[in-house]
């Protein structure tokens, strides 16, 4: 077995501890909303923390882990290739070589160049690579993503491109501070995967990635597969 190096015995404690606090929350939301917490997935948010915080939340068996920031994600995947990487931050397109070779899956493609060129960049010896389209449900300027409208077009194209399976969408909503508030825009993007699905019935649209450390719960009550957590988990960012 390998040994993998680990945070010091304070921070493994604080790690274990926030993991299982977060698994209760996953547990707890899921039955809130009448699910199974296995139709759940947790990608766990490891951006600007050390490989060692990787380790030790891998330690407790999670093996999906989140990154936005290319140069650092490329030297975790190296120690830890054993691990799912999932690239969530926002792509130049001059950057999408990398992302193409290494990662398992991309959620944030916000426009149709960065799919042709992860499609043509995907080593075809490996398994395709796994798609979300990202959507800017909330219309914020500052945010990329498709629209609402756009998505579907966009869809049909990404799945006709050969070394990419689209797997669903991604969404990071403006934030609010009531359940109700955070819920309706994730109850919008529910919708747009149930037309998806209806306009694609080809395409394996079995993902909706949305939720943080501060709507998870609104998320799994609408319907979300995977929740992206990154503070709850690791802790502040610097
Ligand atoms: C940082 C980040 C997260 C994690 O957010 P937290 O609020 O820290 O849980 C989730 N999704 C994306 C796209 C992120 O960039």
């Amino acid at each position: 077995m390998t040994t993998h190096a680990m945070p010091d015995a304070d921070t493994q404690a604080t790690l274990k501890q926030n993991f299982d606090t977060v698994r209760q929350r996953l547990h707890a939301a899921a039955e809130q909303a009448g699910r199974s917490v296995d139709a759940i997935q947790l990608l766990a948010v490891s951006k600007t923390k050390p490989i060692e915080y990787v380790n030790a939340i891998a330690e407790q068996g999670q093996t999906c882990f989140g990154e936005n920031y290319l140069q650092e994600a490329l030297e975790k995947i190296e120690q830890r290739p054993d691990l799912t990487w999932h690239f969530i931050g926002p792509i130049q397109s001059n950057k999408t070589k990398p992302i193409a070779e290494q990662f398992d899956w991309v959620e944030s493609v916000d426009r149709l160049k960065i799919a042709r060129r992860l499609s043509s960049q995907r080593p075809p010896e490996k398994d395709p690579l796994n798609i979300l389209l990202e959507v800017n449900i909330s219309d914020q300027e500052s945010k990329a993503g498709f629209s609402p409208k756009e998505v579907l077009e966009a869809a049909k194209e990404v799945q006709t491109l050969r070394n990419l399976s689209l797997r669903g969408l991604m969404t990071i909503p403006a934030p609010s501070d009531t359940l109700d508030a955070q819920r309706q825009p994730l109850a919008k993007m529910r919708e747009l995967l149930t037309q998806l699905q209806q306009q694609l019935p080809e395409a394996p649209l079995d993902t909706l990635s949305m939720g943080m450390s501060g709507d998870l719960e609104a998320a799994v009550l609408e319907g979300s597969t995977e929740v992206r957590i990154g503070t709850d988990l690791f802790g502040a960012r610097n």
